[in-house]
């Protein structure tokens, strides 16, 4: 009976120690942040970001890290399932709403012994399920002051900058959450979204700056149909008001975003944005000159906006430090998407081009990921349910269509993706024609429709400002086909039906 006892005692501890051996896990999703804009990434020119730096430091940082659609919904769409668009449902911001009935890496989690949260930017239009906790941005949700909507059904408005508020709510969670299992925690963050609105403490962090113009600022799009027709120029659709803060009269705004703020909020951001636009009036710029102003205005605001970003993912690594987790959790860093900071002259996202269809992503995993590693092999924001179930030891569903990330970064599996695939199908607002297309080491072939009826061609060696559509030029025949065969077989992979059928009838 004694031994009994010991046994049964010892079986105890292990099972205790193996739930405890199980990681816990952070993913921070942020909103439109461009890799650009991170010096990790090379943007040192335009700012720092040294808590992102932090985690490419302790971490590996992806260089080749993609979406499969290009649009903050449907990304996170694809990170919770990791499933495509055409799989999960959830194709476009306009039409979708996500079916929360299926399966997610929150659900596996949760029936893995994990207690999971979503806190912050969802945007998913239905309530999350399969949550122990979630506590939600409604929609885009606000900048200042936000509301957020709660288990219960309630709204609650929680005073003070989003980034900050987010924090806290996900801190709060930590703090109460029960410490006998292990965790899974997303933070949803709404920076660095359009309208690009700093916290007050960032008014003018920039202000004595003057940002490079990309090279290719004053693209015209010559042999590019469906990049004329856009709607996402700096130039052009940058919105004096809404995205500039430039108001005909700061005692009558009626921009909601700005009506919220409270007296004191409001107070520093008429003290900042005022002389600004007295500023532009005296100076009456017309043509390349108000664009390149335009183009100023909204670097600083975007890149402010950046900094309370990374100052709140410093505030999670530092959470993780102070209750001693740091080694037994892992932490990815993603954006929904990548984003144009001037790039073609543009803002937003949404294309298959290089900046909107990469995005940031980096990864700290003590014991198991090298810090200061950089991979270079593609990897997708679907890959990230896989991934997440491979370090929780927990079986990855067989409809799942991304592959874990980890047997690329221990040396287990030394190859990886030779191409991949994108699919964006909202056609709507910013007029960017839905498309769908393959990328390989060295090529990129897109397939427009519905809105324009068109293929491109790049030679991403030869052009990686990708400026010169090759499709249909003499000498690229063999290429193109050899691409277009690469494409069918990943629809065919994927059973992206629509794709299909539209290229089944373009032949
Ligand atoms: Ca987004």
């Amino acid at each position: 009976m004694k031994h009994l006892f010991l046994l049964l005692a010892l079986i105890f501890c292990f099972q205790i120690s193996v739930a405890q051996q199980k990681p816990n896990i952070v993913i921070i999703v942020s909103d439109d942040h461009a890799y650009q804009a991170i010096s990790a990434y090379g943007g040192n020119k335009l700012m720092q970001t040294p808590n992102i730096d932090r985690l490419a430091k302790e971490g590996v940082l992806f260089n080749k890290a993609y979406v499969t659609n290009s649009i903050c919904g449907p990304s996170r769409a694809v990170i919770l399932t990791g499933k495509y668009s055409h799989k999960n449902g959830f194709k476009d911001n306009e039409t979708s709403n996500f079916d929360g009935s299926q399966n997610t890496f929150i659900k596996e989690l949760g029936a893995g012994g994990y207690q999971t949260a979503w806190i912050g930017k969802w945007h998913l239009q239905t309530q999350p399920q399969g949550f122990d906790y979630w506590q939600i941005l409604p929609g885009q949700g606000q900048y200042y002051n936000p509301d957020f909507l709660m288990m219960d059904g309630s709204k609650k408005r929680i005073e003070g900058y989003v980034s900050n508020v987010v924090e806290d709510v996900a801190e709060n969670w930590l703090d109460k959450r029960d410490t006998s299992k292990p965790f899974c925690l997303v933070i949803g963050h709404k920076a660095t979204h359009r309208t690009w609105l700093p916290d007050t403490s960032d008014f003018g962090m920039f202000d004595d700056k003057t940002f490079p113009l990309p090279a290719t600022f004053y693209d015209i799009y010559a042999t590019r149909e469906a990049a004329k027709q856009q709607e996402m120029s700096v130039a052009k659709d940058l919105i004096m008001g809404y995205d500039l803060k430039m108001f005909p009269d700061y005692d009558s705004i009626k921009d909601g975003n700005i009506t919220r703020m409270n007296a004191a909020q409001r107070a520093k951001f008429d003290a900042y944005y005022k002389p600004i636009k007295a500023d532009l009036e005296a100076r009456n710029l017309t043509g390349q000159a108000l664009a390149e102003w335009k183009y100023q205005r909204y670097m600083k605001d975007y890149l402010s906006t950046a900094a309370s970003l990374d100052r709140n993912v410093g505030r999670t690594l530092d959470y993780l430090d102070k209750h001693n987790l740091t080694n037994n959790t892992l932490v990815i860093y993603v954006s929904d998407q990548g984003f144009y900071l001037g790039e073609h002259g543009w803002f937003d996202k949404r294309w298959m081009y290089e900046e909107s269809f990469r995005t940031p992503m980096l990864m700290r995993y003590p014991g198991v990921v090298k810090p200061g590693a950089t991979s270079d092999d593609f990897v997708m924001n679907l890959d990230i349910a896989p991934t997440v179930l491979d370090a929780a030891g927990i079986t990855i569903p067989k409809d799942m269509q991304g592959e874990s990330i980890l047997p690329l970064l221990t040396g287990k599996k030394a190859k990886g993706r030779d191409a991949m695939y994108y699919h964006y199908y909202e056609n709507g607002e910013h007029a960017v024609s839905p498309h769908f297309g393959i990328k390989t080491k060295r090529y990129k072939l897109i397939r427009f429709y519905k809105r324009v009826n068109d293929w491109e061609l790049y030679d991403l060696q030869k052009d990686p400002n990708e400026m010169h559509n090759l499709y249909g030029k003499k000498g690229y025949e063999k290429i193109t086909a050899s691409l277009k065969k690469q494409l069918e077989g990943l629809i065919d992979k994927y059973e992206d039906e629509d794709a299909k059928r539209l290229l089944a009838n373009s032949k």
